[in-house]
């Protein structure tokens, strides 16, 4: 055994090798130099695929799999000039996919580098919050539940501390950690002295001093090989991807038959037939669609995060449309988070205290008149214990301004304090026990001139339960009547113990205390947080307050705000007593639960998804992990909420507001909703392509467009204009319907209609020019031109058509998506290129063709645009009495 002393010792060696002092830190001079020396605390990068690596990955799919097919068949065939053009698609395919997945990833990657965490530092004898990047050797941290431990470090404090390390270990249970020295012989899991970058403070808190940073901790000599794998795949693009392999099947069979078809029925020739049936093959299929769709996921991505909303995976960007309950903390998220305490309630008198936020200016005041603490023991006594069980310090700001480091609970009680007329005492504390939602206390062992108390604060029920008096009945009645007007209450209560009490635990909070009184605080609601609550009504979206805080503030507030119905409330203990199928139905009727702890969050979460909801959870403790890992969207605070919390979340709120979540929701919508009408619109390209060439072959006429056209007029229509669709606002009316169920399919009855109807229109007018002008005798390159010309204008009238879903495209919002006219410009200059331009018409084996014959085009054009407008009308006014248009 060390003494007492040996201790101290031990710890002057490691902070001297450090060259360090406890009080004071490092200087931030010092600090710059070793950040020289030992480089910034980031893991070396992890190797990522080469470019080249990641550019061939692209070529392995089915779809380059048949055109390289469809590119050798050329070949034999002497066709140079289509095997050209062919490979260049293979390639440009390739291109747009490796660009697309490069987009996604930086997007993300710039998110990951705003999710960059803090740590506490102790530096020029300051509390200072910094990168954890900038950390260097013989820095002292501190560490609390919920952090990441952002280095390794040697404890030279440590309160109940207790640390998850099974990134390093595999173990999942939390271990104790404590300060005494251990032998050099010590294995990583056993050295209890240590905490390790890359693990995570579950319980209590610490303090210590930095020994390795970067690549050179336990982390860092394993983790070259680790590299977290993003997930690009969303529901959405995993059934547009097997919906894709379907229709590659059924194409590639049709193509057979109709090879047969066209050989034994019609006599074609067989190298005009088998070039007539890739072209079949590669219009339909529609490969520019999977990077459409996760170009468009990518930039939702990017607007929510311009919102104060950082979506860390593109799949929640879609199930973020899908949300059906919101459940939100209380404290921070739907209230301010600007805490001032407006009232002390004592046994026998009530002190008033004026003044509002963290500024120490306001007076304690008893009936209207100033008061002396001298003259009020109790209020003294109240003051010391809530300042004394305190780990927030009062900031004052370069402009004069008040702020608080720490939370905004704590901090108001100091501010509190100071209000006094004369200085409050805090105690020095031998042993704490933090904070934790779980339990609703703090406490710590104080010493006071030869004596030694347990001090502690927390919720007032709870301190309650450890007195034994009579006088709860009286308590319980005034904390009622503060807590229906709104305030957070904040008990003090105190005990005294034996001198040779060196530690405290929870079990000696179990009895024996006096309760001193408790503080009102008040917390205003944030306004805006009132309208997007209106809005999540209109949009089918229920808003449930989970809270740690008093039944009667938790409804005061709601009433406030607009949740619940200003009665009605569950707390966390009653659901204890309930069988699942009773707490299913609890967690549907009640949208206000009070007195909660993390495991209700969980339960609650469990219950709602199990009665079908599509559930987003908010949390900011390190306890509230489960439930966000759990929630189908975890949402995190960026302010306070811990390290932890914020890795187990999909969305972090820059802001910590509600009204944030709201805005993402409406965001996902619009992006879902895009995303659909993107496949709305890219598929009749597909579908009218493959039927001109299947009704040619079946009645034995000529085909009407090469195989390289196809692909070119599927290239363009797919990667250019269909990009404008990801630039549609929000459509007026989509946060008034009820969220899409979450397992809707990718195409409902409706979207099939509608892709079936534009490709009837398409392909039957094309058609029908086609045997028209042919029976006139034109040209077979003219006609080719034409129906290329045809094919492509059809498309961008058609792409106004899709705009929008179910409203006359020539709305007020017509000139409101700039992309769509960009695009369209580009189109169009790109394919009077193609027609007019020699170079072109070699490689597209297009032909000029005089004005006259654009009429056609033009008028297959229009005729599409007008005729599905008409189609939207009838299906409106048909939708009054049917609901055809659900989902
Ligand atoms: P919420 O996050 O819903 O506001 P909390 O778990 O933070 O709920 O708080 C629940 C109760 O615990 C509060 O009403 C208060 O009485 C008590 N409490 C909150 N913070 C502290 C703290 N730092 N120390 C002691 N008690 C606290
Ligand atoms: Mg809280």
């Amino acid at each position: 055994m060390v003494t007492e002393q040996g201790f101290d010792q031990e710890f002057t060696v490691i902070l001297d090798n450090h060259k360090v002092r406890l009080e004071e830190g490092l200087s931030e001079v010092e600090v710059v130099k070793r950040l020289k020396i030992f480089g910034a605390n980031e893991l070396p990068q992890g190797k990522r695929e080469p470019g080249v690596i990641k550019f061939f990955k692209h070529f392995h799919d089915v779809l380059i799999y048949v055109l390289l097919a469809a590119a050798v068949i050329t070949v034999v065939l002497g066709h140079y000039i289509d095997t050209s053009v062919i490979l260049a698609v293979v390639v440009i395919n390739a291109a747009i996919g490796y660009i697309q997945q490069n987009k996604a990833e930086k997007a993300l990657d710039s998110i990951r580098e705003m999710l960059s965490f803090k740590a506490g530092v102790l530096r020029e004898g300051k509390r200072k919050d910094i990168l954890a990047a900038d950390l260097v050797p013989g820095d002292l941290v501190y560490l609390r539940a919920g952090d990441k431990v952002p280095a390794d470090i040697r404890l030279i404090e440590a309160s109940s501390l207790q640390v998850e390390e099974s990134s390093l270990t595999g173990e999942s249970d939390a271990v104790n950690k404590q300060t005494e020295r251990l032998s050099s012989e010590t294995v990583l899991g056993d050295r209890s002295n240590m905490v390790f970058a890359g693990t995570a403070v579950a319980a209590g808190s610490g303090f210590g001093v930095v020994i390795a940073t970067g690549g050179n901790t336990e982390l860092g000599k394993i983790s070259s090989a680790m590299e977290s794998v993003e997930k690009l795949q969303t529901p959405l693009l995993k059934q547009t991807a097997q919906f894709g392999k379907l229709i590659s099947v059924i194409i590639v069979l049709s193509a057979i038959g109709m090879f047969f078809i066209g050989y034994w029925v019609h006599d074609y020739a067989t190298a005009e037939l088998l070039l007539a049936i890739i072209g079949l093959t590669v219009a339909a299929i529609p490969e520019g669609l999977p990077a459409v769709l996760s170009i468009i996921l990518a930039l939702g991505v990017q607007t929510m995060a311009g919102k104060n909303a950082i979506v860390r995976n593109l799949p929640s960007v879609e199930t973020l449309g899908a949300v059906t309950v919101i459940c939100s903390d209380k404290t921070g998220t739907l209230t301010k988070n600007e805490m001032t305490a407006t009232s002390v309630i004592l046994a026998d008198e009530e002190i008033n205290v004026s003044g509002v936020g963290y500024s120490p200016e306001g007076m304690l005041k008893k009936n209207g008149d100033g008061i002396r603490l001298a003259d009020h023991p109790r209020l003294a006594k109240f003051l010391a214990c809530v300042k004394t069980v305190n780990d927030a310090h009062l900031v004052k700001g370069k402009k004069g301004k008040w702020s608080i480091s720490g939370g905004a609970t704590e901090g108001c009680l100091l501010t509190l304090a100071e209000k006094a007329d004369d200085e409050v005492e805090k105690l020095p504390v031998i042993m704490k026990i933090p904070f934790d939602s779980s339990y609703k206390y703090m406490a710590a062992l104080v010493e006071d001139r030869g004596t030694k108390w347990i001090y502690a604060k927390g919720a007032p029920d709870k301190l309650l339960d450890m007195i034994q008096s009579e006088e709860r009945d009286e308590w319980e009645a005034k904390i009622a009547s503060h807590a229906k007007r709104g305030e957070r209450l904040l008990g003090a209560a105190v005990k005294q113990v034996d001198y040779t009490e060196g530690t405290i635990s929870h079990e000696d909070m179990k009895c024996g205390f006096e309760f001193l009184g408790m503080a009102g605080i008040i917390d205003p609601p944030r306004e805006e947080v009132i309208d997007s609550i209106v809005q999540c009504k209109k949009a089918g979206i229920r808003v449930k307050m989970i809270t740690g805080d008093h039944k009667d503030t938790a409804v005061a507030i709601g009433a406030k705000l607009g949740i619940g119905d200003g009665a009605k409330a569950l707390e966390g203990r009653e659901l204890a007593g309930l069988n699942a199928e009773q707490l299913e139905a609890a967690a549907m009727e009640y949208d206000i639960f009070a007195r909660t702890s993390p495991t209700n969050k969980l339960q609650l979460v469990e219950a709602l998804q199990a009665k079908g909801q599509v559930c987003a959870m908010t949390g900011d403790g390190v306890n509230d992990a489960p439930a966000l890992k759990r929630a189908d969207i975890g949402i995190a605070m960026g302010i306070k909420g811990t390290e932890v919390s914020k890795e187990a979340a999909e969305m972090v709120l820059v802001d910590d507001n509600f009204s944030t979540i709201v805005n993402a929701v409406k965001e996902g919508r619009r992006v879902y909703v895009n995303l659909k009408k993107t496949i709305l619109f890219i598929l009749p390209t597909n579908v009218s392509e493959g039927l001109l060439i299947f009704i040619s072959i079946l009645f034995g006429t000529t085909i009407p467009l090469t195989a390289v056209q196809i692909l070119w007029v599927n290239m363009i229509t797919a990667v250019t204009i269909s990009l404008a669709i990801a630039f549609e606002k929000l459509e007026p009316g989509t946060m008034e319907r009820p969220p899409r169920k979450a397992n809707s399919p990718l195409l409902s009855g409706y979207y099939v209609f509608r892709i079936a109807f534009a490709s009837a229109i398409i392909g039957g007018g094309i058609l029908w020019m086609n045997s028209m002008l042919e029976a006139r005798d034109y040209d077979q390159g003219v006609l080719q031109t034409m129906t290329l010309q045809a094919l492509v204008i059809s498309q961008l009238f058609y792409l106004f058509n899709c705009r929008s879903e179910r409203r006359f495209a020539l709305n007020r919002d017509f000139f409101s998506n700039k992309a769509a006219f960009i695009v369209s410009a580009i189109l169009i200059l790109v394919q009077l290129s193609v027609t007019y331009v020699p170079f072109m018409n070699t490689l597209l084996g297009t032909e000029p063709i005089g004005l006259r014959y654009w009429i056609w085009p033009l008028l297959i054009g229009m005729s599409v645009f007008i005729i599905v407008e008409l189609e939207k009308w009838v299906v409106r006014r048909m939708s009054k009495k049917v609901d055809l248009l659900k989902n």
